[in-house]
């Protein structure tokens, strides 16, 4: 079996760990970079063509910086490749003004300083008139910053960039175990061992096997893609109909944006509605009836204009933590071992943010941002 060396290897090339190994690489480490699946793959997390991108994050106010860290490094990658990483069309948060989207988001942008817009739902209705019809204390909080990003085309660019600065890559190869050893990793393939004096752990859904104990749960999630009614009046494209997060009056909420350059409507529930699963064994049929019927009767409510039948659905996984927040840091505190997971399902906006401070963390770096609230050991207690 051979025997490849680095200071650093990278298990998982998905969202967050392609960005690690290219931050890494950036900085002149010798880093190797490994994934099970091809670069971009659709067995994992980060596959189905767009994400949703915002800075104003509901989910916690120390996002926006990372969100932001993503953004300076995706435009910095676009310039270089020609092509666009961040579609910055905005991001509305809709609901009643005690909901989680409009509470939560006001609060993100007020603590972030992000300049969003208000709106009314007089206001909101002129300017979306997709949000006509519904409760009249819906109103609207629209982040300028947000827009969507895009998982295979940014994954294959963040790979790029790292093979181009010198790391080393190894797809089609499955890490079956990683081995703490003095001064450093063992990381077990079929075909080759890797040594290194740190590991980088980024598996997405696999993170729990390859280190077991984390309190990490993948979920299955499918994806979902819709066409306006044939007589539709509103238009239902990205310029007109972009990313939205949107809590209806009756509790439910949905997710998702407008049709572009290859892409129809996507619309997903915000709580999601499916299992556990386990990710070697996650069932890729989509269901007719358990999939697609809680999901169909949200968006009949949320928007009568789009026909509630999807015209294409496509298998995924986010991975739960218990907060709904990332693990990132050393777990346990081992100077051998750094991770990213537990992506809670809104982690691709933030992935090179993220992969940047697994590199300021895997060299000594001050990190830029604060990470304690994604301390991996804050469950421990
Ligand atoms: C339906 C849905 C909607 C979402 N919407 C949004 C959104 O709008 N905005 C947003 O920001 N985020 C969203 N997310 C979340 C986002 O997609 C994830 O946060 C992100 O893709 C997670 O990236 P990751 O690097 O953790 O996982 P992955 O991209 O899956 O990477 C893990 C990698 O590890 C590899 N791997 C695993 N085990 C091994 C092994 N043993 N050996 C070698 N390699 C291994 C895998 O092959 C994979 O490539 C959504 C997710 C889903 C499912």
């Amino acid at each position: 079996m051979s025997v490849i060396s680095s200071d650093v290897v990278v298990v998982g090339l998905g969202g967050f760990g392609s960005a690690a190994l290219w931050r890494l690489a950036e900085r002149g480490v010798s880093v190797a970079g490994i994934d099970r699946f091809d670069v971009g793959h659709d067995l994992g997390s980060s596959h189905g063509v767009t994400r949703l991108f915002r800075v104003a994050c509901m989910e916690h106010p120390g996002l926006a910086a990372v969100a932001r860290k993503s953004l300076d490094l995706w435009t910095e990658l676009g310039e270089r490749y020609g092509e666009t990483y961040v579609e910055q069309t905005g991001c509305l948060s809709v609901g009643g003004p005690a909901s989680r989207p409009i509470q939560g988001t006001t609060a993100a942008a007020a603590a972030a300083g992000v300049e969003v817009a208000h709106l009314s739902h007089e206001e909101l209705v002129r300017r979306y008139p997709q949000y006509a019809g519904h409760d009249a204390e819906t109103v609207g909080v629209f982040d300028p910053e947000g827009g969507l990003c895009f998982p295979e085309r940014n994954v294959r660019a963040q790979v790029r960039a790292a093979a181009e600065a010198g790391a080393r890559v190894y797809p089609g190869t499955r890490v079956t175990s990683i081995e703490l050893v003095d001064g450093g990793v063992r990381v077990v393939t079929p075909t080759a061992v890797f040594e290194a004096g740190q590991a980088v752990v980024t598996a997405g859904a696999w993170n729990a096997k390859l280190l077991p104990g984390l309190p990490l749960r993948p979920r299955r999630t499918p994806l979902y893609w819709f066409a306006p009614r044939m007589d539709a009046a509103q238009s239902f494209d990205l310029a007109h109909f972009p990313s939205f997060i949107y809590e209806l009056a009756d509790g439910r909420s949905v997710w998702g944006h407008g049709s572009g350059d290859g892409f129809h409507i996507k619309i997903g529930l915000g709580d999601h509605g499916h299992d556990d699963t386990d990710p070697d064994e996650l069932d890729r049929y989509i269901h007719p009836r358990a999939d697609v019927d809680r999901l169909a009767s949200a968006v009949a409510a949320a928007f009568p204009q789009v026909d509630p039948v999807p015209v294409k659905a496509i298998p995924c996984m986010i991975t739960n933590s218990p907060d709904e927040q990332f693990l990132v840091g050393r777990p346990g505190g081992d100077p051998r071992l750094v991770m990213a997971g537990g992506d809670s399902g809104h982690g691709f906006k933030h992935a090179a943010g993220i992969g940047e401070l697994l590199a300021q963390i895997a060299v000594g770096e001050r990190p830029y941002g604060d990470i304690g609230f994604m301390d991996p050991d804050r469950f421990a207690a």
